[in-house]
């Protein structure tokens, strides 16, 4: 077996973008503080962390759109609610692999399923064969 990779939930995954943009946000800021002396050096540095803080704004919102598209189901390894994203995602809380296509059922979890442009390519294969 090849090293089992652990997959986090795309929500999950999101969430930590946003976040780590706000805290890059801060620190370009907290650098703008620091050159002071130089005006026109410190407004960008302003400018950038307030960009960098309102698109981790723009992401919080669009993770909320998210969800409410997200499946809501019950993980079958842990049992905790969790939501899906796409046709394969990962429990967000045991980060068991999961999806809603029955075809996909026990195959290796491949965040490639969730793209249109390879399940295609998938089913010109199989015509193929
Ligand atoms: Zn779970």
């Amino acid at each position: 077996m090849a090293d089992k990779l652990v997959y986090s939930s795309k929500i999950n995954k999101i969430r930590t973008f946003a976040l780590s943009l706000v805290f890059v946000g801060i620190a370009i800021m907290y650098v703008g503080i620091l050159t002071k002396k130089i005006p026109w050096l410190m407004a960008i540095f302003f400018i950038l962390g307030m960009l960098s803080v309102i698109l981790s704004c723009v992401v919080y919102f669009w993770i909320g759109m998210l969800s409410t598209r997200a499946v809501p189901i019950i993980c079958p390894s842990c049992e905790k609610p969790t939501k899906m994203l796409g046709r394969v995602d990962a429990c967000m809380h045991c980060k068991q692999p999961l999806t809603l296509d029955k075809d996909l059922e026990g195959k290796e979890f491949d965040e490639r399923y969730n793209s249109r442009h390879y399940r295609r390519e998938l089913k010109a294969k199989k015509k193929h064969n």
